[in-house]
């Protein structure tokens, strides 16, 4: 929901607010945290376990809870939360302060799912409208709160990372259909019980515009919102220059799939608008690194002619072996991986100062992978392992949506282990692939 985005609104409504960042494992410290502070909304991201939210709502019953955010949809489902925005959140979000702070009926509110008593039954339901993400409205005015208050981090790792300046929302990559192995997958079924006939809707158009095409396991939105380039460069820079003045950032990591579409223009206005810039970071899918192999080594060039850094990040190489990468719906060939593999080493060696690798995503191997597959994976890690240790047999494949097509073809293939009160898992369709992997384990030591 960018919620830091909203602290302005907010307060402009006469409600104080406040930004936690919580480890993990003090999670406990959060709890006393907020018993002091007794807030009336508390907004959480979907990736808190479904157990602690569930906790906290108990702990917690005059508080009000709302979630959001691309995988928001089974925890919602799954937990006591009493409110989920889907999709485009500032107008939402704003409008459920409101109405909380009003006592004012909350069912006509955009994007909004909630739950009801009907029958001394609860019943999730949605107030019907729809409201598509819109750059403009959701980032500006720009005006992102980042003195965020801290629970259960060290000074050392307490380093903030540099902010997300948004160039678009969705994935152009979405557009890409599902291979053939997604064919005839059958629709969910939603319980009548359980849902009212919005809510049963709006999760329908989710999973069909899930179908339409991207990868199997990403939970990105369907629709890709994007600007002309000229646009897109000034609202990027507009972010950038508020970032650096307001908390004196000099690094900052584009918010794109796609940065080789206005890259060396943004890189240009920086120069031009005296922007003090350290490291910039660029994200994207390892085939269009490749593809934009020129325009990236460009702007190494122009890091090098600036005195700057730029780090490519996040490209989700997913697999070593082609069978998890069409499990995955990537849509290329392995060799991508491998080319782009060669492109950052070459680039770290030639460019050591003006270069880095940002780390990367990673799913490991696919749930239906067969002992062949899983061999030629073994022997394909060795190229990788520049990146990535070997020990990644993992799987790292996360179902936080069940309208997700990786999810729906792994309950048509019988392979899903449902969970109450957690996210749905998945076991491999071949046993042997689990006796393979602990095998490996306690021969080699898994080096996490
Ligand atoms: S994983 Fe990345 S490339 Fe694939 S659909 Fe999601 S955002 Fe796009």
């Amino acid at each position: 929901m960018n919620m830091p985005l909203f602290v302005d609104d907010i307060k402009a409504l006469g409600c104080s607010f406040e930004c936690i960042c919580a480890a993990r494992n003090k999670l406990r410290d959060l709890i006393k945290y907020i018993k002091k502070r007794r807030f009336d909304l508390i907004a959480v991201d979907y990736t808190f376990p479904v157990l602690f939210l569930n906790e906290l709502k108990k702990l917690f019953p005059k508080s009000k809870f709302v979630i959001g955010g691309n995988g928001f949809l089974d925890t919602f489902l799954k937990s006591a939360i009493d409110f989920a925005v889907i999709g485009a959140g500032r107008e939402s979000f704003l409008k459920l302060a409101e109405a909380l702070k009003n006592k004012n009926d909350v069912s006509g509110i955009p994007n909004l799912f909630f739950r009801i008593k009907k029958n001394n039954r609860t019943i999730i339901d949605y107030s019907g409208k729809n409201v598509n993400f819109d750059l403009k409205r959701e980032l500006f005015p720009y005006r992102p709160f980042l003195k965020w208050k801290y629970i259960g981090f060290t000074r050392k790792d307490k380093v903030v990372d540099p902010p997300a300046i948004i160039a678009e929302f969705g994935c152009a990559y979405r557009s890409r259909k599902l291979n053939h192995s997604y064919d005839n997958l059958s629709e969910i079924v939603l319980s009548r019980n359980t849902f009212s006939a919005k809510a049963r809707k709006r999760i329908m158009d989710l999973f069909k515009e899930r179908l339409r095409g991207g990868c199997s396991f990403c939970t990105c939105p369907g629709r890709h919102v994007f600007l002309p380039v000229k646009e897109t460069v000034a609202c990027l820079i507009e972010q950038a220059k508020f970032l650096q003045k307001t908390y004196g950032f000099k690094s900052f990591v584009i918010g794109s799939e796609n940065p080789f579409r206005f890259i060396e223009q943004l890189i240009h206005k920086i120069v031009k608008e005296n922007i003090n810039l350290e490291i910039l970071a660029i994200r994207s899918r390892v085939d269009w690194v490749n593809k934009n192999k020129r325009t990236l080594l460009k702007v190494v060039g122009l890091a090098k002619k600036n005195n700057f850094a730029i780090s490519l990040q996040q490209l989700g190489f997913e697999s070593f072996i082609q069978s998890d990468l069409d499990a995955y719906n990537k849509g290329y060939k392995i060799i991508e991986n491998f080319k782009a593999v060669e492109l950052i080493r070459k680039l770290k060696s030639t460019a050591p100062r003006n270069f880095q690798d940002g780390g990367h995503g990673f799913i490991g191997i696919n749930p239906w992978i067969t002992l062949r597959d899983l061999e030629k994976y073994c022997a394909s890690a060795k190229h990788m392992q520049f990146l990535f240790d070997l020990y990644h047999f993992g799987n790292g494949l996360v179902l936080y949506d069940s309208c997700l097509p990786i999810y729906q073809k792994l309950k048509k293939d019988g392979l899903l282990i449902k969970h109450k009160t957690d996210l749905d898992r998945w076991r491999f369709k071949d046993k042997n692939i689990l006796r393979f992997i602990n095998d490996f384990h306690n021969e080699f030591g898994d080096k996490r």
